[in-house]
């Protein structure tokens, strides 16, 4: 392959587009004839401010939000959204629900928790998160703050494509592991964020969008770095942001864009999960998948083998095949190949060709 690459099957951080680390390369020394690399441009300068709102406005364009919302890059991860969300939303006297989905859910909740009331409004934990629930599995409190699911559980494989619906009380999804792979309808919508270390691009940067009437109803008295307002209104330059990292998100989004936008997206997930799943059922007495067929993420494939010892030959000799990252997450064991969007379909048309050789020789 070129440059030797190989396919990398990680689970995040992941596969960036071989276009945009080209770009990268090329303008290493000398971005945009500034003499300059990026990393090395004030964030105040000029040519920064452009690509910062350039990367909102594409952000903006890719979901088709209006006015009403605010792009903000922060740092901290997924994880401090976690305690942001109830800290800025939550409050005694405040109920929010939590959808728990998977770990990260669970570990959404326990932050909450410190904030004000938390209502489980489904507990996947009761079926070993391997099912999403209907609308009327959930039991959702009149006039909550917010209800909050993650959209994609990275751990477990599941994945929503229909949300719920939750009537007036906004929506506040951790969307991490599967922003930008589908089209959705953001309008139900109060807040959803992600750390950009699967679809986005590197680690430390994490995409917020929030809604101009959550801002209303925030909590005031935050610490000034913790509070949403601060960075919608210093339009996340309050202190210095992850400039670079939001730099290669603008080269992901472009490309994403460039592609076709979410639309081509969409359509490039849904085959690519076509054909993994497809080839799966086929031979489902030895390639096993763990969650139901209508929760099955397109993202994060996990996968079980008759045996734990051939799932770790599995793993050993498709790194050998150049295969990379196809260990299933520590407290689950298993498979998992985690095919977000930089992923094309010949890594995986080539990953079922090794699959199906694997199984006759093992099976
Ligand atoms: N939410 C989900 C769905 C994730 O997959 C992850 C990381 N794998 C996180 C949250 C935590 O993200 P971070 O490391 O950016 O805090």
């Amino acid at each position: 392959m070129k440059y030797d690459r190989i396919w990398n099957f990680n689970p995040g951080p992941a596969a960036v587009p071989l276009e945009v680390l080209e770009h990268v390369h090329e303008n290493w020394f000398n971005y945009m004839e500034t003499g300059m690399n990026i990393i090395e441009w004030s964030h105040r300068s000029r040519e920064y401010d452009e690509i910062h709102n350039n990367t909102a406005a594409m952000v903006k364009k890719l979901f088709g939000l209006g006015d009403e919302y605010h792009v903000l890059f922060l740092q901290s991860g997924a994880s401090l959204q976690f305690a942001m969300v109830p800290m800025n939303f939550l409050g005694w006297g405040k109920t929010a629900d939590y959808i728990n989905t998977g770990s990260w859910s669970e570990k959404a909740v326990k932050e909450a928790m410190l904030f004000g009331n938390v209502n489980i409004a489904f507990d996947g934990k009761e079926v070993n998160y391997t099912s999403l629930p209907k609308q009327y599995d959930l039991k959702l409190t009149e006039g909550a703050a917010y209800v909050h699911l993650t959209s994609n559980n990275t751990i477990k494989g599941t994945q929503f494509f229909d949300f719920p619906d939750t009537g007036d009380v906004p929506i506040i999804a951790d969307m991490s592991s599967d922003i930008l792979s589908h089209r959705f309808d953001p309008k139900p919508f109060g807040l959803f964020y992600a750390g950009a270390q699967k679809n986005l691009g590197p680690s430390g940067v994490t995409l917020i969008v929030i809604r101009d009437d959550m801002l209303q109803g925030a909590n005031d008295g935050l610490t000034t770095m913790l509070s949403y307002s601060t960075h919608v209104e210093k339009n996340s330059l309050f202190n210095t942001p992850n400039t670079f990292g939001i730099f290669l998100m603008g080269r992901i989004l472009q490309w994403i864009v460039d592609m076709g936008g979410l639309e081509a997206m969409e359509d490039r997930n849904r085959r690519k999960a076509e054909l993994l799943y497809g080839f799966m059922d086929e031979n489902s007495g030895f390639y096993r998948g763990t969650v139901d067929k209508d929760s099955r993420s397109w993202m994060n494939v996990c996968i079980r083998l008759p045996e734990e010892e051939l799932e770790a030959k599995f793993v050993t000799e498709g790194k050998t095949a150049g295969f990379n990252g196809l260990k299933g997450h520590r407290s689950v064991g298993g498979i998992r190949v985690s095919m977000y969007n930089a992923t094309p379909i010949e890594a995986i048309k080539d990953l079922v060709v090794f699959m199906k050789d694997f199984m006759a020789k093992n099976g």
